[in-house]
């Protein structure tokens, strides 16, 4: 087979596409003003703004004042979490509830909290990647602040029971914010029917640039600001708006989100045969609950070799993934969200994530099965450990 090359991690980032580049490029010469600058062409640039912010509003069923930009999904989760912990810490509320498995940029803001006098409860997760809603509830107390879940897990791709989390939140009395970077544009959402009370999501997911997201806060929650400065975002996010990554996000987010059943039914059974593929190798398992995953998602633990090699030889190959495992500062850490869900350290640092999108063909899918197999049995023919594996004898 000829080698070509498969773009299959996106959810690390997608490719900016026509239709959104197209729609920004006005934004960078033409229509270069000042949003807050009163003649036409800052005008225009407002306007162009607003029509955005109505976009992202349509797009998660929320209304156009309650959607504030941000640069990013990392920017909207700390200012959703360290916005509300300073709001309600003054009601004496400094009690935060989150997950074992979020993304850092949630649980770094969360460590943060900590260490500023907040106590967090991280509630764990099955070993098929779910929160069970009745932990939420048992861990929320008279003093919590907020609950903060994630939609969709950017690793494993599991989908989380957001409804009932809300629901139980607002039984309580409590703030719920879920951080749904990875599911916007793969799973319908709807923020006043869900209950969510707040939700980051952010551009380069979705086929819009880098360092654009926007932050959702249900009117009636007035957050203190993250960034203080000018008078941009009504007062509450300051900074010259990013003209032309604002209209992007909004091409982009309503692009992503007017069709996502079609777009679900065809890549569904791709990701499946996929699965199943994988899954025929021997020692393999596939990370996260089948069905209630994101349709593009599968995370597999291939025991007996290394994620990153498998990674350089799939690259080799033509094949972008990406691993479970985070390189941190030389030492190679296995994930967090792998031995959240009771993963060895060992077979954790075999997983493999596969994001793909409704662009990949079948004849994609036959190289990428075809590759793999090729290439595991390679490492396995080099790896120290494998033929214990085989032999069921201990090894680390
Ligand atoms: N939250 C989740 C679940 C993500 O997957 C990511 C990015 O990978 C982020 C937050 C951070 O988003 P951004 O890269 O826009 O800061």
């Amino acid at each position: 087979m000829e080698k070509r090359t498969i773009y299959a991690d996106n959810a690390a980032t997608t490719a900016v596409s026509e239709e959104v580049l197209a729609a920004m490029l006005p934004y960078f010469r033409e229509n270069f003003g000042n949003a807050s600058s009163i003649y036409k062409l800052g005008r225009d640039a407002q306007k162009a703004v607003e029509t955005a912010r109505e976009k992202v509003a349509k797009a998660i069923g929320a209304e156009p004042r309650e959607i504030y930009f941000t640069s990013c999904g990392s920017e909207s989760d700390n200012w959703a979490i360290k916005g509300t912990a300073e709001l309600m810490s003054a009601k004496g509320r400094k009690h935060i509830i989150t997950s074992v498995f979020e993304h850092h940029a949630v649980l770094h803001t969360t460590e943060y909290l900590e260490k500023h006098g907040f106590e967090v409860t991280y509630v764990p997760v099955s070993d098929k990647g779910l929160i069970d809603p009745e932990d939420v509830r048992k861990a929320i107390r008279d003093d919590t602040a907020l609950v903060t879940i994630m939609y969709a897990n950017n690793e494993i791709g599991t989908i989380q029971p957001v409804d009932e989390i809300a629901a139980i939140c607002h039984e309580k009395g409590v703030l719920f914010h879920t951080d749904a970077v990875q599911a916007v544009g793969h799973v319908d959402i709807d923020v006043h029917r869900q209950g969510i009370d707040m939700l980051s999501l952010s551009g380069h997911k979705i086929h819009a640039q880098k360092g654009i997201g926007a932050l959702y806060v249900r009117k009636g929650i007035i957050l203190p600001n993250l960034i203080h400065g000018g008078g941009q975002e009504r007062g509450k996010r300051a900074g010259t708006e990013n003209v032309p990554a604002i209209v992007g996000l909004g091409t982009a987010i309503e692009a992503a989100t007017c069709n996502i059943a079609e777009k679900n039914a065809v890549i569904t059974p791709r990701r499946n045969r996929l699965i199943d593929g994988i899954l025929k190798l021997p020692y393999t398992r596939l990370n996260g609950d089948r069905d209630k995953r994101l349709p593009g998602n599968l995370n597999i633990s291939i025991e007996g070799i290394e994620g990153e090699s498998l990674l350089l030889m799939l690259d080799m190959n033509g094949i972008c993934a990406s691993s479970g495992s985070a390189c941190t500062s030389g030492s190679l850490d296995p994930s967090h969200v792998l031995l959240s869900i009771g993963l060895k350290h060992e077979v954790a640092h075999g997983s493999m994530r596969l994001s793909i999108e409704d662009d990949i063909t079948d004849e994609d899918i036959d190289y990428i099965l075809e590759v793999i197999p090729r290439v595991v049995d390679h490492l396995r023919k080099m790896s120290p450990v494998w033929e214990k594996i085989v032999k069921g004898e201990k090894y680390e």
